[in-house]
């Protein structure tokens, strides 16, 4: 009988695995599940936040990579891997069996436990999720100028990592846009970086990660140093060295951390925040027929003992391997470790400055943002082929 192959999420690892594979033309039946018909550039997320970019300038359809002679789409949100019966559960669909499995389901915000966050929090995860972030923002200027309540111009963000960042950089763009739309009072806009650390952008040295904060400072960001420990909905709660104090805002948009998919954790893998300890060739530890890629897998990083961060970088590089290690199991030839190549990050600040080091070089401004365009170019090549990259790169 053919085996089958089944790969769990269509975004970065997903996706381009399942695009290594057709390539490949393995003897076996591809099945490909996704609860979306499309796939969203997430490393794009928070424009559409911010409301600088609109939701289908960072997506495309999934009939754009999938080859129906090779591939079978299922629309359908995954449940649980039962790794015994080596079966899928899903939402709508019966259970679907494979012989070999890349999971590749991505991230979802980590709350840490703070109180409120579950109820109240916005964070940056999925389309849905920043169309309700840029939504609530633009609700806040409509709302103000019925009751004029000064909270309701404050937004704060929970964090000082990338995507923080590359949130207030684009942020501080649209800003300006609204103040004209509705016609609000300049000085009642406030915008917050709340940090736990005054450690801003730690994956970049401290010149760089400065220049990032100076650029969002000079643009009218305020920087304050406390641990977010609750969030009321109208109320942030955050811990200084003394005390807890609080800042009453209008939006409040978490990005202070990620785990891997709930999936994992509720499939009874071992792991660490959604993220399963794969194996050199990336497979699950006692099932070498199951891979794991992307934001759901860890990966130690020699030089530092630490699972690397999880990025689309690592995802893509990871989809290569597991797609030679699926098709080597299938013919039963030997795996290959997986290696990762680091080849640099950018961070933007909006739409013509950014801050990053490619090569092992510090880039920043202009030349830093060209570099991002080029970078975000390459992602969509390397998944959606030219013809996409024409229709939704960014060239400007
Ligand atoms: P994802 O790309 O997240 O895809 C997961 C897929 O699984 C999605 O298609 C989703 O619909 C599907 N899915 C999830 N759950 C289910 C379910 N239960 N059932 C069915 N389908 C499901 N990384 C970089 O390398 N460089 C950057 O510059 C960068 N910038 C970023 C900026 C922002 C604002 C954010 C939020 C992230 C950024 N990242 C960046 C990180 C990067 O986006 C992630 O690491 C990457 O998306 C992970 O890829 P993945 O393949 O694991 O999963």
């Amino acid at each position: 009988m053919r085996k089958r192959i089944v790969i769990l999420g269509a975004g970065y690892g997903g996706l381009r695995t399942l695009k290594r594979l057709q390539r490949m033309k393995p003897n076996a039946e591809l099945i490909l599940i996704d609860k979306n018909d499309y796939h969203c550039e997430k490393t794009s997320l928070h424009e559409v936040a911010a409301g600088t970019a609109n939701a289908d300038e960072i997506c495309y359809s999934l009939q754009q990579v999938i080859d129906p002679k090779r591939t079978q789409f299922i629309q359908d949100t995954v449940l649980r891997v039962d790794r015994e019966s080596r079966r899928i559960q899903l939402k709508e669909h019966k259970p679907i069996s494979y012989d070999y499995l890349v999971i590749g389901l991505g991230f979802v915000p980590e709350y840490y436990g703070i109180e409120g966050m579950d109820r109240f929090g916005l964070a940056i995860s999925d389309i849905p999720s920043v169309i309700r972030i840029r939504n609530h923002i633009e609700d806040q200027f409509k709302a103000w100028t019925e009751d004029q309540r000064s909270d309701r111009l404050v937004i704060a963000v929970g964090g000082a990592g990338f995507t923080s960042f590359e949130f207030l950089g684009e942020l501080t763009q649209r800003i300006p846009e609204l103040i004209t739309r509705y016609q609000v009072d300049a000085k009642q806009v406030r915008i917050v970086c709340i940090e736990p650390t005054p450690k801003a952008l730690p994956m970049f040295n401290r010149q760089l990660a400065a220049y990032g904060s100076r650029k969002l400072r000079n643009r009218g960001v305020d920087f304050l140093i406390g641990r977010v420990c609750g969030f009321d909905g109208a109320k942030i709660y955050y811990r200084t060295k003394e005390q807890v104090q609080s800042l009453k805002a209008g939006t409040f948009v978490w990005t202070g951390g990620v785990s891997g998919s709930a999936v994992v954790r509720d499939s009874g893998f071992e792991e660490r925040r959604g993220r399963v300890r794969v194996m050199d060739d990336l497979s699950v530890p006692g099932h070498p027929e199951i891979l794991i890629i992307g934001d759901c897998s860890a990966v130690i990083d020699p030089g530092s003992g630490q699972p690397y961060p999880t990025t689309a970088q690592i995802a893509l590089q990871q989809a290569d391997c597991a797609a030679y290690n699926v098709k080597a199991m299938l013919d039963d030839r030997p795996t290959k470790s997986f290696v990762f190549k680091f080849k640099g990050t950018v961070c933007s600040l909006g739409r013509d400055d950014a801050v990053g080091e490619v090569m092992g070089k510090g880039l920043k401004g202009r030349p830093a943002s060209v570099m991002k365009k080029v970078i975000e170019n390459r992602s969509l090549v390397k998944i959606g082929g030219v013809e996409t990259m024409l229709k939704k790169g960014r060239f400007s």
